[in-house]
């Protein structure tokens, strides 16, 4: 799931991304403060001799913004603000937006930060924070320095924050694409901060979910799917397991994922959100109607990396696509590019599915879709950056050696080829017999069938916590 959409309109509206530069247009010097409440004590100065003005680009959050100074002069433009961060998380409590918990709070970039406005390109922001005893300031931004870089990519479209008083742990996971063989080892990080609101052992099972997830992820794609990355988990008492989750990339990707407060081991690593949500991370933003593209590849492989894992069956991840892949038919007959809702999902995933099946015979068995996911992000079309269907599809015809992307693309997004169910599976040698999955090896397609669950790679277990 992904903000991205909503403000896909007003990114039409900013200037042309710029590249990072050396030196940053902008640095921010923040102070983060709980004597009772959070509040940020923020200095802006932005290099400039043409006016700029500062304003929130988040409508709701200008009534936190306190005692607003801005002075220019010498080619740098000065603001000076106060805001009140537990006020706005309060009332907004919204994991979408910000929300607090203790005196922790998970909060957007743009709910807080200002963005200047008067540049002619996206200004590149060097962030500092500073932070009282005892709190903590994370971001999914690289750092440079001491500095946290949001370049390229404009305020309003940054992600998640972590603020304040929360449990705040950095995972050391194989940087993409080190688990190469024959490629050095390298290392990323994925910093996780958790809300309060659940218990230490509870807290202790949520980590070790997230590193063996972290852990499952990376051995698909060869490597971690970013750099650096921020998961800000929030404890819900409306829900039981895992609630709803959300990818926010601009500047560098960062995760939100709600979890019910009644932390259980086996509800956690039976559901599917965290590992829907960190395949979003390894695939840039699709722009101009990608949305089915994007929830088709995090639909379709989730269960794969979680039966590579060792978590799930190959037959519960094919029964979980007979059963769900009826869905998305119907976006097939009107193009993928006017899919609604659960289309999105499952016509997108039924199209990954006949990209995987199409790699595969193309190569003789050596390449699949993971070769063209790992590939374009290798390539540089990270979680941070932003594409269209064309360019993905490009790049993943480039790094496969093959025509499978384009040619699926231009049938069924720049067409409107309606997708036969009933016949892709007896190809694939797939059906249902009393309720159960049945695979038939005679049938014709079930060489590239039988490679599409378990991969080409060696297969790679992940312990579940209670098998180690
Ligand atoms: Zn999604």
């Amino acid at each position: 799931m992904f903000r991205r959409a909503l403000i896909a309109a007003l990114l039409a509206a900013t200037p042309s991304l710029a590249q990072p530069v050396a030196a940053p247009d902008c640095t921010v010097d923040g102070r983060l403060a709980d004597s009772d409440e959070l509040r940020l004590d923020i200095t802006y100065r932005c290099r400039a001799t043409q006016p700029l003005s500062f304003r929130s680009v988040e409508e709701r959050a200008s009534s936190y913004v306190h005692d607003l100074k801005v002075e220019q002069r010498d080619g740098v433009a000065e603001a000076r603000y106060r805001f009140d961060l537990s006020g706005f998380a309060r009332a907004v409590d919204a994991t979408s937006l910000a929300v607090q918990r203790g005196n922790g709070v998970l909060a957007i970039l743009g709910s807080w930060l200002l963005e200047p406005q008067g540049y002619d390109r996206v200004p590149t922001i060097d962030i500092r924070m500073t932070t009282a005893p005892g709190l903590v300031f994370a971001a999914g931004l690289p750092k440079v320095g001491d500095a946290w870089r949001l370049s390229g990519s404009p305020v309003v479209t940054a992600g998640y924050t972590a603020l304040g008083r929360l449990t705040y742990r950095e995972l050391a996971v194989p940087a993409p694409g080190s688990l190469r063989p024959g490629e050095p080892k390298a290392e990323a990080v994925l910093r996780v901060a958790i809300l309060d609101g659940v218990g230490e052992s509870a807290r202790a099972d949520l980590f070790d979910w997230v590193e063996r997830t972290a852990q499952a992820q990376s051995n698909y794609w060869q490597g971690f799917t970013a750099k650096q990355a921020l998961l800000g988990l929030v404890p819900v008492t409306h829900r039981r397991g895992v609630g709803y989750g959300r990818s926010v990339p601009g500047g560098g990707v960062t995760v939100m994922v709600e979890v019910g407060t009644d932390v259980d081991r086996r509800r956690l690593f039976g559901d599917w959100v965290l590992t829907h949500e960190l395949i979003h991370t390894g695939m840039p933003f699709i722009r101009r109607g990608g949305t089915w593209f994007m929830e088709g590849a995090a639909t379709y492989v989730e269960p794969i990396i979680r039966a590579r894992a060792g978590w799930k069956s190959e037959e519960e991840v094919w029964r979980e696509w007979v059963d769900n892949m009826p869905k998305g038919v119907q976006a097939f007959s009107s193009t993928m590019a006017n899919a609604r809702g659960q289309e999105n999902y499952w016509g997108g995933a039924t199209f990954m599915l006949l990209a995987d099946v199409g790699m595969r015979r193309a190569t003789n068995g050596a390449k699949g879709l993971e070769d063209c996911l790992a590939g374009v992000l290798w390539s540089g079309l990270d979680g941070a950056r932003r594409a269209t269907i064309a360019e993905y599809a490009a790049t993943c015809d480039r790094v496969t050696g093959t025509t499978v992307m384009s040619s699926l693309v231009e049938r069924h997004f720049n067409n409107a080829q309606p997708v036969d169910l009933a016949a892709l599976w007896k190809d694939l040698g797939i059906s249902l017999v009393a309720g159960r999955i049945a695979l038939d090896d005679s049938a014709p397609s079930a060489r590239w069938r039988k490679l599409i669950v378990p991969g080409t790679h060696p297969l790679k277990r992940v312990k579940l916590p209670w098998e180690s």
